[in-house]
């Protein structure tokens, strides 16, 4: 291993650590401090030569491959122990066309460095809601943010990628030229290869109304209702979020994040929300679009987190009233059920552009245990586990691919694209990933 790891070294334009090198420890961590792994070697890769000499490298020495992008997933996908990663971080230029309104984003772009390049032209695309969250890994998914009504899923604006796959084989997907593989980026994950290159759509957006509305006391269940009945009627230019958690004295409370984007200096639904009784905290504002983006910034690393949900047509009396009783019996802060409400565009996109399969979602919920005591694993998984089973009556599909832990059964996952959808998903991976190399993700094993 020491020899090929010398080979390995030489052959690459990036570089390679191991547990001995400065960095490593740093170069292994992902967003969930829950997954502590080792992996043999962290390829940081430069482009898709590297990646390649990296597959090579993983086949020759009969090791597991990761890939990792901004680090955000959940499950801890990005790390395996003893295993081979590769790392996309130095890979995060983003190149901007203003006057086709189209973005290349490497590899391993994170959202902040897509959104300020991208806004230094006035334009936007839709994506996360947290600036350190992977691009390539966000829109795999679908991914939904803070422009969700207005815009869609982030997916839905995938134009084109470049894709290593484990063979070493470089491919491009677009409409023209494999429009098969561009359908199954929109939604299928990184089960594929490994993209060098993202395109996307742009449009043209500078400031919104956004920030937080903070309830408290009895108006936690009324607030919720209103933000429910705002969305019911599908506004096109306000998209919204809410989060239910506790506070220092244990009480339930709610916030609700609205971004508003059309013309009226003080818009109708921001003043029915700030309205609801038991508003505590108001800090929505017109600012910049990178200053909504800062409107969530959790610490990266620190926190242990377990999220488990699902998507649901409808959000009744019941199920506000058993998310309440569940965010009492969290017990203390952190953790969060976050409500993402999917109305407005996403519904647009044509189904057969993508392999995602929440577009007839009303809301996605999850329940987001977050804490820092290793102690309190078993506690907080539990309490993940039970608050999504109390939801699970509404539920209509598998769940978000983008929030499911590593222990998911493949039945979840199947549920999550629909049957037609996972085997034309799976042809997919018969083509460009036979022996399942590229299994630390949301898996679609090969047929
Ligand atoms: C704090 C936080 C905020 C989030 N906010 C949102 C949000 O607003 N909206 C939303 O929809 N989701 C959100 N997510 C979920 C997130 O989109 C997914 O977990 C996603 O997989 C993270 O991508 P990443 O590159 O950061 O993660 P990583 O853990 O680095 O990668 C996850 C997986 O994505 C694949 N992948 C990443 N990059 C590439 C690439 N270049 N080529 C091929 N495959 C690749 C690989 O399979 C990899 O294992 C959030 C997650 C966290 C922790």
């Amino acid at each position: 291993m020491d020899q090929g790891l010398n080979e390995l070294r030489r052959s690459l334009a990036g570089a390679a650590l191991a547990p001995a090198d400065p960095g490593y420890d740093a170069a292994r961590r992902s967003f969930n401090a829950l997954v502590d792994r080792r992996p043999a070697v962290i390829v940081r890769c430069l482009g898709a030569d590297d990646i390649a000499t990296a597959f090579d490298f993983a086949r020759a020495q009969a090791l597991e491959v990761a890939v990792r992008g901004g680090g955000h997933n959940p499950a801890g996908h990005c790390v395996c122990d003893g295993g081979l990663v590769i790392d996309l971080s130095l890979m995060r230029r983003v190149e901007v066309d203003g006057e086709a309104r189209t973005a290349r984003a490497g590899g391993g772009a994170t959202w902040l460095d897509f959104d300020s390049a991208t806004q230094a032209f006035g334009l936007v695309t839709p994506g996360g809601i947290v600036g350190s969250t992977g691009v390539a890994g966000l829109t795999f998914g679908g991914g939904i943010g803070h422009l969700t009504a207005q815009h869609g899923l982030t997916c839905d604006h995938l134009v084109g990628a470049e894709v290593v796959t484990p063979a070493g084989a470089v491919i491009h997907a677009s409409a023209d030229q494999d429009a098969e593989l561009l359908w199954g980026l929109r939604g299928g994950g990184g089960n594929f290869g490994v993209a060098t290159r993202l395109e996307f759509r742009l449009h043209p957006l500078e400031r919104v109304v956004g920030g937080r509305l903070t309830y408290g006391g009895n108006g936690v269940a009324g607030a919720l209702r209103r933000f429910r009945a705002l969305v019911a009627r599908g506004p096109r230019d306000l998209s919204c979020q809410a989060v239910l958690a506790v506070d220092e004295s244990l009480a339930p409370t709610l916030v609700v994040a609205p971004c508003y984007t059309g013309a009226a200096g003080d818009p109708e639904e921001l003043r029915e929300l700030r309205s609801a009784a038991g508003l505590i905290d108001d800090s929505v504002r017109s600012h910049a679009f990178l200053g909504q983006q800062h409107v969530f910034n959790p610490p990266y690393g620190e926190d242990r987190n377990y999220w488990k949900g699902h998507f649901v047509r409808e959000l009744p009396d019941e199920m506000i009233d058993e998310l309440l009783r569940r965010i009492v019996a969290l017990g203390r802060p952190p953790g969060q059920v976050l409500i993402e409400s999917l109305h407005g565009a996403p519904a647009d996109g044509d189904a057969s552009s993508a392999a995602v399969g929440f577009r007839d979602a009303a809301f996605n919920v999850s329940a987001m245990a977050s804490w820092r005591d290793a102690a309190l694993d078993p506690r907080y998984i539990q309490w993940a586990r039970e608050t999504a089973a109390a939801i699970e009556p509404w539920s209509m599909s598998g769940g978000y691919v983008n929030y499911m832990q590593a222990d998911e059964p493949i039945d979840r996952v199947r549920a999550a694209f629909g049957e037609q959808a996972f085997e034309r998903l799976q042809a997919l991976k018969r083509r460009h990933d036979p022996d399942n190399v590229l299994h630390r993700n949301q898996n679609i094993p090969p047929p």
